[in-house]
């Protein structure tokens, strides 16, 4: 039985629960602590620090640490919630710069992350925490994101999560998960319920209003305050000690850690007087003095220091009711969400709003949202294969249909840079490290242990060898009516028959999804608020006018501004027009959603049968893919032009770059840095095209102008033609690319006019130019070498200017032939 680890990734806070006997149970990652802070950094001498250890580094050194990561992932650097989230970050925090490929990139200590690597880090770290803690391996996860995430924050969500070791098997939007831990949408008989969704975090603030039905989520609206959370809290709190600190205290002069020290005992004392009435800050040493802050704060104090920031979040929370057609009395339920949430002012403030009666707190709301990713871990009861979107039974480790694996990849970790990749990565993304020496640990898997005698069973036995009992955590849910606990994925009790409270929610989308035409607008294929998973394809017809091989461009965005380009991408399609006569083919597009949202597109063109593409991973931004097939374009111009010549080395080596420059042009992530591959994929190109260049100059200008060259030259030339042979069958490219660099220098010292003579004989020697030409070119020639036989420098002169004459007129009637350029054209919106 492979097991789901429910994850509460939070912006601050991340947390993480599992089923255990059929009931969901958080999983503590310390004695006292619920979550784990969403922190990583670097010490002083380089170790990883991960959460609390992370944070607590804060005071010594904030260049090295990262906090709120999740307000940069999966965006651009431009990006205003980026900008804005960089700027929150304040002074003093990590370098953060805008990635080659437009994203974002943090700099900790000598190295660059991205923010999927940042969060890849806690991921793995809350799951070796989950699995310590309960000696279980989690091979899966259910990964909880923002109702107001787009494609690109739930791809970079599940990259992350697959970078940690994990399949993602779902992506839950937060709200959801919060109404499944407190027990809604999950009845068989339940009514309709309106719920709104109240997530006061640490530092966002969400409101989402659902109705929930057995079997389906419907949101009804989304709003939110990215920048508004408990550490404003904290920060207004700090500033009114450190007021006080100014007006008791010596006006010593303040050390760099202080701020760090006097924040964290705020943060401290606010949770405190969510319990208590007022609440006793000491903290010390502080300055070069050591001075102590010894401070009594009371509540009211402190709810009149953030009762504007409270008044917000509740004038947002009406103002998302009104949006959806609603009254307060509609809400029949609120749900409390999110540590901040615990503050009395909170509930007093909701409970004016909505009746105190509706506020449901009985759910730690700390917790509810991993209680909910638990529950709907259990809920699923197939697994998507990530390649053939087969639907795969849960118990299985690979994919039936294509062999592709069902549970996440062991992962190293790299010794310098700490980022995690899977086990068979050979150099490091960050660091460029070697890692190839490295072994994944692979968790043993755990016995089912009896709950009657304790007896540790085999993994995979129902009834203990030992008592004969009922071995009782079969990892899925509780029946209500026997109390045994059930596979997970069933729907029907396995002991009793009964019918069991499964319900794995549906969504609706939250932004549209359009398609980029060729004028560059944007035309809708799925509206907002489409459930989804969609029972059948959308489909949408255009047309496309072209000409035969050019490229057809499907571009999808989300959101709804126009132009096009303005939205979010979420991936690109690109199709080879097929040869024909007709200019004006007709184009159908179908969408389907799946599950998480992944977009499922089928395009058929002229009524041939449907190509699918699938747009899961990281979506590459446009300025990527125009480069990618501007290499590409250079790639397959070369294979074309000297596919009879390349040695069998040489063309396995551009084989594999061309294959994965292809996979980028159609939207496809390659499995390594897209920077890199592009870097690389132009410096063999170039190499392989002075090896092939050079190769050809060492044969042509002994062949056709031996008797014009100094000797030295010509020996060297013959030399270097049998060493670049070589090297090119062993494929030694740096080498051959240095003798490459000897021979341009050779063609260099030789001047232009003897390269113009020697290029025009050669074409003429083989059929490169038309009959006349090719005949003027070769009495022109004849007449040179007759000439500098007889040592006659002036008819050498002659003989060489005409036939520089001739290489020009060559060049021209060259150009003319040149094939058209391929298009790139994009479906057109049909005639009304
Ligand atoms: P996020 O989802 O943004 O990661 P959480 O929901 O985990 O955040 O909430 C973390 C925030 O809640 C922190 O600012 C923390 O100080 C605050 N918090 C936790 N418990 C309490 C409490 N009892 N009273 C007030 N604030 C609290
Ligand atoms: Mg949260």
């Amino acid at each position: 039985m492979h097991r789901t680890l429910g994850i509460d990734l939070g912006t601050t806070n991340s947390v993480t629960a599992w089923i255990k006997d059929g009931e969901p149970e958080v999983i503590a990652a310390a004695p006292e602590e619920n979550g784990t802070p969403s922190v990583v950094g670097l010490s002083g001498d380089g170790a990883l620090l991960v959460g609390r250890e992370a944070l607590n580094w804060l005071e010594r050194d904030a260049s090295r640490v990262i906090a709120t990561v999740k307000r940069l992932m999966g965006r651009q650097f431009q990006d205003p919630k980026v900008q804005q989230a960089i700027r929150r970050m304040g002074q003093g925090g990590p370098q953060i710069t805008e990635a080659p490929d437009g994203g974002v990139l943090i700099r900790l200590g000598d190295h660059e992350y991205t923010p999927v690597q940042i969060s890849a880090i806690i991921l793995g770290r809350l799951k070796r925490d989950a699995e310590a803690a309960v000696g279980t391996a989690f091979s899966r996860a259910v990964i909880t994101a923002p109702a107001y995430f787009g494609e690109r924050q739930i791809a970079a969500t599940r990259e992350a999560g697959g970078l940690a070791g994990f399949q993602v098997v779902r992506v839950l939007m937060e709200p959801t998960s919060a109404a499944l831990a407190h027990g809604l949408g999950r009845g068989q008989d339940a009514d309709p319920a309106t719920v709104l969704v109240y997530d006061l975090g640490g530092g966002t603030f969400d409101v989402s209003i659902l109705t929930l039905m057995p079997g389906f989520v419907d949101v009804l609206g989304v709003n939110g305050d990215n920048l508004l959370g408990g550490t404003d809290f904290d920060g207004s709190l700090a500033d009114h000690l450190l007021e006080l600190l100014d007006s008791h205290g010596s006006g010593d002069q303040s050390l760099p850690g202080d701020s760090a020290k006097i924040r964290k005992a705020a943060e401290h004392a606010k949770i405190q007087l969510s319990a208590a009435s007022s609440t006793e800050v000491i903290v010390s040493p502080l300055g070069e003095s050591g001075d102590v802050l010894s401070e009594t704060v009371d509540r009211k104090h402190f709810e009149s220091l953030i009762a504007e920031r409270i008044e917000t979040t509740v004038d947002l929370t009406r103002r998302t009711v009104t949006e959806a057609s609603l009254l307060p009395e509609d809400i029949d339920q609120v749900l409390l969400v999110g540590g901040s949430s615990a503050i009395p002012l909170v509930t007093e403030r909701l409970a004016e709003l909505f009746g105190r009666e509706k506020l449901r707190t009985d759910v730690d709301p700390m917790t509810c949202v991993s209680l909910g990713a638990a529950i709907q871990s259990v809920l699923i009861d197939t697994i998507d294969c990530l390649n053939c979107r087969a639907a795969c039974r849960l118990d299985d480790d690979t994919c039936s249909g294509c062999a592709t694996p069902l549970v996440g990849t062991p992962t190293i970790e790299c010794p310098a840079c700490h980022v995690p990749a899977p086990e068979d990565t050979g150099t490091c993304p960050v660091c460029a490290s070697d890692l190839s020496a490295l072994v994944a640990e692979h968790p043993a898997p755990s016995p089912s242990v009896c709950g009657e005698c304790g007896e540790e069973n085999a993994l995979e036995a129902l009834e203990c060898d030992l008592c004969g009992a009922q071995l009782r955590d079969s990892g899925g849910l509780k029946c209500p009516k026997c109390t045994l606990v059930n596979q997970p994925g069933l729907t029907w009790c396995s002991f009793c028959d009964a019918e069991l409270p499964v319900a794995a929610p549906s969504d609706v989308t939250p932004r549209p999804i359009g398609v980029r035409t060729n004028d560059g607008s944007l035309v809708i294929l799925v509206e907002a608020g489409t459930r989804y998973p969609t029972e059948q394809p959308l489909r949408h017809d255009f047309y496309v006018s072209a000409n035969p091989g050019d490229m057809l461009e499907i571009a999808l965005h989300e959101g709804d501004f126009q132009p096009a380009e303005r939205n979010d991408l979420c991936g690109v399609s690109m199709y080879e027009l097929p040869e024909g006569n007709t200019d004006t083919k007709a184009l159908t597009i179908a969408v389907h959603l799946d599950k998480d949202r992944s977009i499922q597109l089928e395009t058929r063109l002229d009524g041939a049968s449907f190509s699918r593409a699938v747009f899961r991973r990281n979506p590459l931004p446009p300025e990527f893919r125009r480069r990618a097939r501007e290499t590409n374009g250079r790639f397959q111009t070369f294979l074309a032009t000297w596919r009879h010549e390349l040695t069998q080395a040489e063309a396995a080596v551009l084989a594999e770059t061309a294959t994965a420059l292809e996979q980028v042009v159609k939207g496809e992530a390659p499995g390594r840095s897209l920077d890199t591959l592009l870097e690389e994929a132009d410096e063999l190109l170039e190499r392989q095209q002075n090896v092939r260049w050079a190769t050809a100059l060492t044969y042509r200008y002994p062949h056709h102008v031996a008797e014009l060259m100094p000797e030295e030259e010509l020996k060297a030339m013959r030399s270097h033609r049998s060493t670049l042979k070589s090297m090119r069958e062993a494929a030694d490219f740096d080498r051959g690319h240095q003798i490459a660099q000897e021979v341009l220098g050779i063609r260099r010292r030789l001047g232009n006019d003897l390269y113009e003579v020697m290029s025009a004989l050669a074409s003429a020697s083989h059929n490169g130019v038309n009959p006349a030409l090719q005949q003027r070119i070769q009495t022109a020639g004849d007449g040179l070498t007759e000439a500098a036989r007889q040592g006659d420098l002036a008819g050498v002169d002659a003989a060489k200017s005409r036939i520089t004459d001739l290489y020009r007129d060559m060049l021209r009637e060259q150009a003319a032939f040149q094939a058209p350029e391929r298009k790139t054209v994009r479906p057109e919106k049909p005639p009304r």
